[in-house]
């Protein structure tokens, strides 16, 4: 069983994964030099190393290992319809209020419902404006003409992109009933509250699967879905004690879904949504039926040609937010006794302490799996360690560093979060091995350079976390 925290307890904070984030080149502010676009973000050399890896075992989890599960990748924008028959036209909304005096603006269901009923600012004590709804979605005009008739949405979710192309993936796939569409792309929302770094962004990415099922099945196949995606983060190494399940209760249900659940992970400003998994019913395909006139049931051939709509089971879960997630779940502070280098004569080095900032990425995850650092540049070592990259280079993500002490270096590995460095000495001149150094435990082992890739592949797959 989880216990479960009642607060955060590690030592990371939003201000030092930022700062963290921005000085390793994970995530910049987007448009920095312009003063910053609020709710938009870049990422850097290490940071789309990052995502790329999430996206990655995310899509082999949902498609390569489940029979019935295909991709799709649908465009951005689509025709305005689909989104009056999602409902987000009508009801996409969030209750706005402004502070009249600080011109803050808040979420009226963010704030503390005395505030609201005195119309009291929570900020500065000003009066507050009447609640006003706001449509999420950014709309623009496609076509040279700005009028009603040229109107086109960026898309807020990247779910109503499987709906439209269900009939085309059962004609060309010929699919089955259970079986599901996986994807992953851009969201857009206009967020009126856009703080805590990449957490809730204007523009972010999505990893959706729609699973769809005959009625009646419905509930087996949400438990069944329920479990999976939590064994997904158990697999991604995360700290499962700062994970947990929200239960959406009626208030909050959306108005096509039977049931929700919230998988929220504890970062440093509270338990907070990660992904949700929900029983959306028919509500979809049905409305998908009505505006557009398309006859959407399935034919289940297998049983009479009995037709129905079929219910779908989601999980959607954010791509940049995982990213935030991992960055805050791996991030720790440790004091170490400094690492002397290999080879060393004892009593040089190894006596002073100091304090590391480490990220504890699962090595299957992580944006460098492995750093070739030569001793020295000269005699040789800079050339036999460009050679050992070189076959590294297939099979994993590295890095090559060769400037300053080989402490400092395994210190940017580790704030980097590159789980192993392979250190080449004079002795490896000599007899062919190499130093293998384990970024959690800070453990060296000499090994032969010949079955370097093996052990390092053993080692991810048998990786577990120490903290
Ligand atoms: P919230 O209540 O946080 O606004 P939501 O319930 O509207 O989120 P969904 O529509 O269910 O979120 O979207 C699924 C997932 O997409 C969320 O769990 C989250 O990981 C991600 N997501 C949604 N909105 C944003 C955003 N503005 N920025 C980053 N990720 C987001």
């Amino acid at each position: 069983m989880n216990e479960e925290l009642t607060g955060y307890q590690g030592p990371a904070t939003m201000e030092k994964i930022t700062s963290l984030a921005k000085r390793r080149g994970f995530v910049f502010q987007s448009s920095e030099i312009y003063g910053g676009q609020n709710g938009a973000w870049d990422y850097g050399p290490l940071g789309i190393e990052l995502k790329n890896r999430i996206a990655q075992t995310w899509w082999k989890e949902m498609t390569q290992l489940h029979d019935n599960i295909v991709g799709l990748d649908a465009a951005i924008l689509m025709h305005p319809r689909t989104w009056e028959a999602s409902g987000h036209v009508e009801n996409f909304t969030d209750p706005l209020v402004d502070c009249k005096k600080c011109k803050t603006r808040f979420r009226a269901d963010q704030i503390p419902e005395k505030n609201l009923a005195e119309k009291q600012c929570p900020e500065c004590g000003g009066e507050l404006t009447n609640t006003r709804k706001f449509n999420l979605m950014f709309k623009t005009h496609i076509g040279p003409a700005e009028d009603s008739a040229s109107i086109i949405y960026l898309r807020p979710e990247t779910a109503q992109g499987i709906y439209v192309n269900y009939k085309n993936i059962i004609q060309s796939n010929r699919m089955k009933i259970p079986f599901g569409i996986a994807q992953i792309g851009k969201a857009f929302r206009n967020e009126i509250v856009t703080k805590n770094f990449i957490f809730r962004t204007c523009e972010f990415e999505q990893m959706e699967m729609q699973f769809f099922v005959k009625p009646g099945t419905d509930e087996e196949w949400f438990n069944t879905w329920r479990e999976q995606r939590w064994q997904y983060y158990e697999k991604l190494g995360v700290k499962t004690n700062y994970l947990r399940w929200h239960r959406h209760g009626p208030d909050e249900l959306a108005h096509y879904a039977k049931d929700a659940y919230d998988i929220e992970y504890l970062v440093p400003m509270g338990w907070r949504e990660l992904e949700g998994v929900h029983n959306r019913t028919n509500y979809d395909l049905s409305r998908h039926t009505e505006f557009s006139g398309k006859d959407l049931q399935y034919i289940d051939q297998d049983n009479n040609n009995d037709r129905y709509i079929p219910f779908i089971i989601e999980t959607s879960a954010g791509l940049t937010r995982t990213l935030l997630m991992l960055l805050c779940d791996a991030y720790d502070e440790e004091k170490v006794v400094n690492e002397k280098n290999p080879g060393a004569p004892e009593g040089t080095a190894g006596s002073t302490e100091e304090w590391r900032t480490v990220l504890r990425f699962h090595p299957g995850i992580a944006p460098v799996t492995v750093a070739v650092l030569p001793l020295m540049k000269k005699d040789g070592l800079a050339e036999l360690a460009e050679s050992i990259r070189s076959e590294l280079k297939e099979d994993f993500a590295t890095d090559y560093d060769q400037a300053g002490a080989i402490g400092r270096r395994y210190r940017r590995q580790d704030e980097a979060g590159t789980p192993f460095c392979v250190t080449i000495d004079y002795q490896s001149k000599d007899d062919g091995t190499i130093t293998l150094r384990f970024r959690d435990s800070m453990e060296q082992v000499r090994i032969p350079r010949a079955g370097l890739a093996e052990r390092i592949r053993q080692e991810i797959k048998e990786y577990k976390r120490i903290k």
